[in-house]
């Protein structure tokens, strides 16, 4: 993990707002960086409870969230709130929810509210909500409630992260209790009627009623209650958080099935995400899927023996392995570049801390050449910083003579003496007729800089797949 990425965690850990807000972007953004940071608090996870809020537009769920929270807070308990909107894009409607709740809550360092819309993918944004709510859990709040805007099927997935849903509905025609679809009445834990100031109330509850009525119930189930709240006065709200306390009490272990088939759900997912992952962009040929689509399409091929097809091929390489066209050429992979620093804290102060980049092993003292080496990883090469230790120094005359910056690029090559004979043959001026022996004990030679259009160029042997420990210059 790079310096900027244990930062994040331990903030994270500690409670940190602003440690907690990135995090959540960096799920957001998934990717690796995403993977590791709950690596890194998913043993501090385990303790919130987790409400997710579901209703059609309209109904009053933000409002109820809002109310939900100053009863929770009352109580001395902590909230995190993640408001998911899997309908509109970034700064859609959800946004407005939050500014409304950030006046009431604003300086209550109990309260952390976010917003999440979708990117792209439903699956996406309900992998991101789910790592958004173990970052809150880590982060030490007592309760999360993901509230989701509208009912349809997004919602529904996105509720299954929590530990109970709340299905918010509210009076009259349209948007109210008819809306409630088949789905919602299944998740359902516990149903409000909202707006029970208006007219039909009572109505709305008895149909609720009705409904659940066709389901059978034994004796010791938990049957969902319907209740009644005024969100814009706070009337009912104390009772939908008491609800919510004893749904979380029950002694049928319903809980901890729940939480076994959510665990379950994600685990699966992120193993077949990855599987898809390495068997699409890592062992079939580029563009070999979307000819596999198109066969399939055109009847050429079943999808049986297509999906046999990746699957066969997938498991036939070992994770991690490159496919053929990635395999390095002879010449011309970049495996790191020196930079001549003036002082090697200072720099780290940019790469490191600034930049974010991981430090590769510690300081290096390569006598010979009169510097001190960091390795700093940038994906697939490395920078090496370098500081001079005395004036003879090669970065000390560079530096006298250009000043700090770009001092030599270092090529991996499978076959040095191959190279060099090559370069020699077309006239290349060389610093380094013949290999030597480098750090590392590999076989190292320079290229002369006017022949490189004024950069240093290193070249080093080294199978293609080596390790990352020892290096040239
Ligand atoms: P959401 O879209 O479900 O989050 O709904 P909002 O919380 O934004 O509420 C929609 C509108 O209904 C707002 O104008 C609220 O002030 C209003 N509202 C919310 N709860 C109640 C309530 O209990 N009674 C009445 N009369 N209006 C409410």
């Amino acid at each position: 993990m790079n310096a900027y990425a244990h930062q994040l965690t331990r903030g994270v850990l500690d409670g940190d707002r602003r440690a907690i807000a990135m995090a959540i972007t960096v799920v957001e953004a998934e990717g690796s960086s995403a993977a590791a940071l709950i690596k890194g608090i998913y043993h501090r996870s385990g303790r919130a409870y987790l409400v997710g809020v579901t209703g059609a537009p309209g109904v009053g769920k933000s409002t109820l969230v809002d109310r939900i929270m100053t009863v929770l807070r009352s109580r001395g308990r902590t909230v995190g709130v993640l408001a998911v909107d899997p309908t509109s894009p970034f700064s859609g409607g959800a946004i407005l929810g939050d500014r409304v709740r950030m006046q009431t809550h604003a300086l209550d360092p109990g309260v952390f509210v976010r917003s999440m819309a979708t990117r792209g993918q439903l699956g996406g944004l309900s992998r991101a909500t789910a790592d958004a709510a173990v970052i809150l859990d880590a982060g030490g709040f007592d309760v999360i409630v993901i509230e989701t805007v509208g009912v349809g099927q997004a919602e529904i997935e996105i509720s299954r992260t929590a530990d109970m849903s709340v299905v918010v509905a509210m009076p009259g025609s349209g948007d109210g209790v008819q809306a409630l679809k088949a789905g919602v009445m299944e998740i359902a834990d516990l149903f409000v009627v909202n707006k029970a100031d208006h007219n039909g109330a009572d109505r709305a509850v008895s149909e609720i009623k009705t409904m659940l009525g066709l389901n059978e119930y034994g004796p010791d189930d938990w049957q969902p209650p319907v209740l009644q709240t005024c969100a814009t006065d706070g009337i009912g709200v104390d009772d939908v958080v008491d609800t919510v306390d004893r749904f979380r009490a029950r002694a049928d272990g319903v809980a901890g099935r729940r939480r076994q088939a959510r665990v379950c759900g994600r685990i699966r997912q992120l193993a077949s995400d990855g599987f898809l992952e390495h068997a699409e962009h890592r062992v079939l040929e580029p563009g070999a899927f979307d000819q596999l689509v198109d066969q399939v399409a055109g009847a050429e091929m079943d999808p049986y023996t297509a999906a046999e097809a990746v699957m066969d091929q997938a498991l036939r390489s070992p994770r991690g392995a490159n496919r053929t066209d990635d395999a390095e050429p002879l010449t011309g992979v970049l495996e790191h570049i020196g930079i001549a620093v003036r002082d090697l804290d200072t720099a780290l102060v940019f790469y490191r801390d600034a930049l974010g980049l991981e430090l590769e092993g510690v300081v290096e003292e390569v006598a010979s050449q009169h510097v001190r080496a960091q390795f700093v990883s940038a994906g697939p090469a490395t920078l090496e910083l370098l500081e001079a230790t005395s004036p003879q120094s090669p970065i000390a005359r560079s530096i006298e003579r250009r000043g700090p910056g770009l001092h030599h690029l270092t090529l991996r090559v499978d076959d040095i003496v191959a190279v060099l004979a090559r370069l020699k043959a077309r006239g290349v001026r060389l610093i380094d007729e013949e290999p030597r022996m480098g750090a590392g004990g590999r076989l190292v030679a320079f290229i002369h800089p006017s022949a490189a259009h004024g950069v240093l160029v290193e070249l080093l042997e080294s199978p293609a797949l080596a390790d990352s420990t020892g290096r040239g210059a």
